[in-house]
């Protein structure tokens, strides 16, 4: 873990975000519990994505399906027998590794080698052109040619299924073991993704049910249902938040790659034929959706899928620059008429859409977005932590951590503080005002130590407002609001502030 990184998931627990699960019983891998101020920026991204999708849009509707499924669902979507990874043990340290992974990350060094020869380069040269260098650089281009090379063999293996050749491609890239050093390495096997669990009394295979690895599942079989009940015509979506489960063999970094998470997703059904018009639709959509929160555009880049799922005709990855490189956020899938055609073959229920102007009926084609929501929290943690040193009217230095979270995504809005604790026409005079605002956002007062403290702990959590209540608030109505990041002051009446603050963190302002 880079330093930056491990400070994150610390603050995230000190701060009351994120909890390890179970931590008295010394923690379950790979799962988390949100704390208090997790919880409310969870409950805010949430928040702006159903809007944005919901709200902002006539043709989407929502839904919120049940975990469980059909166990004839995971065999329809091609979970059962597909949904794998490739697994890989060290027999030294006896780790294991999920071998594509292993494959990638070697990929990754060759990389980091260009961006270095990159980073002299433009030291060295004030007019330098990054385009030509990569063109004609003897080293850039060697390194460049044999990432394409191991990307097109690795495509290749992962939608062949051909674990031998990861087995080879290991052996011949001479991959270390990232924890002993060694290189003896087990066969490559694949390992199903899926949860299951047992149906009340029901034993055997016949009871088997899955813990739905997905979101998606329960959009496709209830196309119909939403389609009928809301009179939509095609092009229309569903979209949909929830939990979903795999059984991943490495999970590591954190919120990152959890075995229990949560997903948005939203399903477009589409006329066949011009699914590839909505796929770079909602492809500038959805970076558009993570560009309205103020984040920067270098943090984002897409990434065209070089292995395709089954089910997919193009798949594209919104990735996000996390403290350790740029990784995916959301994908982007065109998923064709797969699933619906799958659910209908293995249920024997028609799920078609009857198009009037056509006056036929057709299996709809569908373009997908799915964002992990855990992921965009670390994102969005991530991109706001900051240090900052501090000057002050007198020159004095000090630190702080703020986190510079967009107000609309902030867990507390406004932080309510007596100037002093002991001065009870001071504490009730705030507490009138905690009272006026708490019904306009999340308040929170707090007259405990200096004010200076105060305002630290409220910026380590990213409230973007303080209040203060003073000696002049008594005389004339007046408080001062400091605002987060300028660290500006300015006095306004008491009546004004809900106004004043609701304006700033109104999800109006980011949906577009
Ligand atoms: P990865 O390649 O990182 O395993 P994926 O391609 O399997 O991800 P999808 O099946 O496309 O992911 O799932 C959609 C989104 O769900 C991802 O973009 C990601 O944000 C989120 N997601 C997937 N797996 C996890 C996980 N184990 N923990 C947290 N979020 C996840």
């Amino acid at each position: 873990m880079s330093d930056l990184f491990k400070k994150i998931t610390s603050h995230c627990k000190e701060y009351g975000f994120i909890f390890q699960s179970s931590e008295i019983y010394d923690g379950l891998s790979a799962t988390y519990d949100y704390g208090p101020n997790g919880v409310e920026l969870k409950n805010n991204i949430k928040d702006y994505w159903w809007h944005s999708m919901v709200k902002m849009h006539q043709n989407i509707t929502g839904i919120d399906a049940a975990i469980f499924m059909h166990p004839k669902t995971w065999k329809a979507s091609g979970h059962v027998d597909a949904f794998n990874d490739p697994l890989i043990d060290n027999k030294d340290s006896k780790k294991r590794y999920r071998a594509d992974v292993l494959i990638e990350e070697y990929m990754e060094k060759i990389e980091n080698k260009i961006n270095k020869e990159i980073t002299k380069a433009k030291k060295r040269f004030d007019d330098f052109d990054e385009k030509m260098f990569r063109e004609t650089n003897n080293r850039v281009v060697e390194n460049q040619k044999k990432i394409d090379a191991i990307a097109a063999r690795l495509a290749k293996a992962m939608s062949d299924g051909d674990m031998a050749d990861l087995k080879a491609q290991i052996e011949e890239y001479e991959i270390p073991c990232p924890v002993s050093g060694s290189r003896d390495w087990t066969e490559v096997r694949q390992f199903n993704l899926m949860f299951n669990t047992q149906l009340g009394n029901i034993a055997g295979e016949e009871g088997k049910l899955y813990l739905r690895p997905e979101t998606a599942q329960g959009i496709f079989v209830n196309f119909l249902n939403v389609q009928k009940t809301t009179r939509q015509k095609i092009p229309f979506g569903i979209a949909q938040i929830g939990k979903a489960f795999r059984n991943e063999i490495i999970a590591r970094q954190f919120i990152f790659r959890m075995r229990e998470f949560e997903q948005m997703e939203m399903q477009f059904f589409v006329k066949p034929g011009e699914e590839m018009k909505w796929y770079e639709y909602w492809k500038e959509t959805r970076l558009n959706w993570h560009l309205a929160l103020g984040t920067s555009k270098e943090k984002y880049r897409y990434h065209d899928h070089d292995n395709l799922a089954h089910y997919a005709n193009a798949a594209v990855d919104i990735q996000f620059e996390f403290p350790f490189g740029f990784r995916e956020l959301e994908g982007i899938h065109s998923r064709t008429d797969f699933d619906l055609k799958s659910h209908q073959e293995l249920s024997s229920k028609k799920l078609q859409y009857f198009d009037p102007q056509e006056n036929a009926n057709y299996t709809p084609y569908v373009v997908e977005t799915s964002i992990g929501l855990d992921r965009m929290f670390l994102a969005m943690i991530s991109n706001a932590y900051t240090e900052e040193t501090m000057t002050d009217d007198q020159g004095k230095t000090s630190e702080r951590i703020v986190l510079k979270l967009h107000p609309a995504l902030s867990p507390v809005k406004c932080a309510i503080l007596p100037l002093l604790k002991n001065k009870e026409e001071l504490t009730t005079a705030a507490m009138d005002v905690f009272n006026k605002l708490k019904s306009h956002f999340l308040c929170q007062y707090d007259e405990k130590d200096a004010i200076g403290r105060r305002y630290r702990r409220q910026d380590a959590i990213g409230t973007p407002f303080c209040v203060t209540i003073d000696f002049d608030t008594l005389e004339n109505g007046t408080v001062t609001l400091r605002e987060r990041d300028s660290l500006e002051q300015k006095r306004m009446p008491i009546d004004a502030l809900a106004q004043e603050i609701s304006s700033q963190i109104a999800l109006h302002n980011v949906l577009q």
